[in-house]
Parts: structure tokens; sequence; C-alpha cells
């Protein structure tokens, strides 16, 4: 099966003797006795089921775990890992994941933050007590494209275990298993679910170890598990993940065009542009760029703010992957960070029509950048 028929039938796990073609919603907490039967909802579910069905067919994996959130998942892989374990992970990464690890895993566990567009970095990071890479490729905010292949391979000379956060690439562009990663993580907030209203996270394994033995400890019993009704949705709303995909990232190829020749801008982050620090690599690892691009405008804050404040179609607020465009200046979110730029301007692209996204861009620099 190609990767647009396993979305759509590849979540199809059929529990109903009338034999619906949809798959039902099953509420229940519990279940009859019987042989082979589900025993609680915490533990197992059909809709749940159904969910890491069809992301461990969409990543080629062995099997998938969900949970109530992105940072829940990330949190199962920390919370397998023995205490006082070295983490090696990424200095752009998704902050809400970075202050998880600084804040609820500080001093339980040892992580470094280093820059892994460099596979050397890597090299002179790991320590005797180093047990996981942490990758996350394209990097929020900055798009940085990290090798998985390379830095896989380093790891597992080391014997170290591998985590890939895929959300900005999704399944649709990026299998990051078949490039040497143990575990793919998504926050199935984003495109997954791609409208915006539900929240998840998801795990993909390559093989049934240890490992994934702990993290599926962690998520049936300390059961930060996701509802029957947002894995129903979640699995409905991958039927047209490799659609969308096709939508968001057409319109994000010709926005950074748009944005790169722009004359009050000073630098796109995209991983599609020739001029981008990780084309070469992105071109290897990516079957697509995503939809996420961020850039700089020639100006300030203020004029950053301005500009957002005249879009029409771009709403401003944070995360990412739904159907509508959204934008935001990123160092309102990450407060202080000094990785960001102020004039930072962060956009998720939506799948409007291109040229209305455009015009409105385009209304909005000339409305910030009079003559
Ligand atoms: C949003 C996001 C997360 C966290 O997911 P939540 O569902 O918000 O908990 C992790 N990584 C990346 C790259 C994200 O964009």
């Amino acid at each position: 099966m190609k990767i647009e028929t396993i979305a759509i039938h590849g979540g199809n796990v059929v529990t109903d003797t009338l034999k619906p073609i949809i798959q039902p919603i099953t509420l229940s907490t519990t279940f009859a006795h019987q042989e082979d039967s589900m025993l609680y909802t915490r533990l197992e579910n059909p809709n749940r089921k159904s969910l890491e069905a069809v992301m461990a067919s969409l990543e080629g994996g062995a099997d998938a775990a969900a949970f109530a959130s992105g940072n829940a998942a990330g949190n199962a892989v920390f919370q397998a890992l023995p205490a006082g374990t070295h983490i090696i992970a990424p200095d752009d990464m998704y902050h809400g994941m970075k202050m998880l690890l600084q804040t609820v895993h500080a001093g339980k566990l040892d992580v470094q933050f280093i820059d892994l567009t460099d596979k050397e970095n890597l090299r002179k990071a790991i320590k005797q007590n180093t047990g996981l890479l942490w990758i996350e490729t394209p990097s929020n905010p900055l798009l940085k494209i990290s090798d998985i292949k390379a830095l896989a391979s380093i790891a597992k000379e080391n014997d170290l275990k591998v985590v890939c956060d895929s959300t900005f690439a999704t399944p649709v562009y990026q299998k990051a298993l078949k490039l040497g990663a143990d575990v793919v993580m998504h926050s199935s907030t984003k495109y997954i679910s791609g409208h915006s209203d539900i929240l998840g996270g998801i795990l993909v394994t390559k093989a049934k170890d240890d490992l994934w033995q702990n993290i599926k400890n962690v998520q049936g019993l300390a059961g930060a598990v996701p509802s029957p009704m947002d894995c129903y949705f979640l699995t409905r709303s991958i039927k047209t993940l490799p659609y969308r995909m096709k939508a968001h990232a057409f319109n994000a190829n010709n926005i950074a065009a748009f944005l790169d020749n722009h004359p009050y801008v000073e630098k796109v982050y995209y991983p599609g542009l020739s001029s981008h620090q990780g084309f070469e690599t992105a071109q290897f690892q990516m079957e697509g760029y995503g939809a996420m691009l961020s850039f700089l405008i020639k100006g300030n804050a203020n004029e950053a703010d301005h500009l957002i404040g005249k879009l029409k179609f771009f709403s401003n607020a944070t995360s990412l992957g739904g159907v509508e465009s959204l934008i935001e200046r990123r160092s309102k979110v990450q407060v202080g960070d000094p990785g960001i730029p102020d004039q930072l301007i962060r956009m998720s692209v939506g799948i409007e029509n291109c040229e209305d996204l455009i015009e409105d861009l385009d209304q909005a620099f000339k409305e910030t950048f009079k003559p």
C-alpha cells in the first residue's frame, strides 16, 4: 500500500458484527471478560488501537503508542530511561519539551543541549552514561535540519537510543525509522489532527525492545492516554493527511519564495530554499519540505507586530499544522530565549488559496513599510 491508501484503510479495526465502514466510537471504559477481549480503556481501546495501527503503518514501525499530548509522548520516553541517564538534545528543541526536561526531569536526567546540525558536536558530547539522542528535524522555530542517518549511525556505534521528533515533517515527508531512529515522535495536535481542535501525541517504534516495553508501561500505568473520541477524530483526520500535506507544502514553497525575494525580508528559514543551511540534507531525507517557516524582517519587533496585525488570513496565534494559516512573533512565546531574535516571525502556512495568502502578505508589508 502507498501512503494515501494506508492513511485511509490502515486504521480500520472491525470490532462490530454489523461491519460498519467507519470505525465506531467505543466509549466504554470496560469490556466483558472473554478470551482475547480488551480489559480496560486506560490499557487498550478499539479507537486507540485504530490510531496506533495507522500511525505504525504510516511510519513503517512495529508498534505505536498514543498519548494525551505531544509532551506526554516525549515524557513517556524520558520516564522510560534509567535515572541519571545522560540525554543529548538539540539546542533548537521545541521549547515546551526543553522546559519539560529542565523542570520536571531536572536532577533526575542529565540533559545537554547541542547544535545537532554538525554531527561532530554529537561525537564530542557522548559520555559514559549517555543513553539517548533526541533529534528534532526540522526544528522549531529555526527549521534547522539535522542529518538523521549520520547522527543515528554515530549513536549506534555508541549504543545510544535515537528518538526523532518528526512533528514538522509528518510521516508523509520523513520516515525517521528508515533513516536509523529507534522511535519517532509526533505532536498529533499539529498536522496529524490538522484542524487545531485535538491535543495528542504519538510514538512509533522500529522494534518491540526493552525501551519500548518501558514506554508501554508508562503509557498504560501512568495513563496519560487520549480519549476514544480524540483517537477517533485523529484517525479520521489522518485519512486526508497526505493530501493536506501536499497543499500545505505547495503554499509554503510559494510563500517562502515570495518572502525570499522581498526587499523588506532579511532572511527566510525554510528547508526547501537552496540557501537554507540544511537544504542538501533535507533533499536527501525528506520527500517534501513541509509548511512551517520563519523569517526575519528588515525592521524591529514593533514593525513585526504591525505587519502581523495587518494580515487578514493569518491569525496571530501559536501552534501549527491546522488548515488555517497562523503567524506569531516567536519571542512572545519563547520569552528571553537568546537564540530567538525579537523580529523573528514564525508562520504555519495553511491550505487557503495561495494567491490569497500572498496578496495578503503583500498588502501587510506595504502597510508596514510605507515609502
Ligand atoms: C507542539 C509540539 C510539541 C508538543 O506537543 P503538544 O501536543 O503541544 O504537547 C513537540 N514538538 C514539536 C516540534 C511541536 O511542535
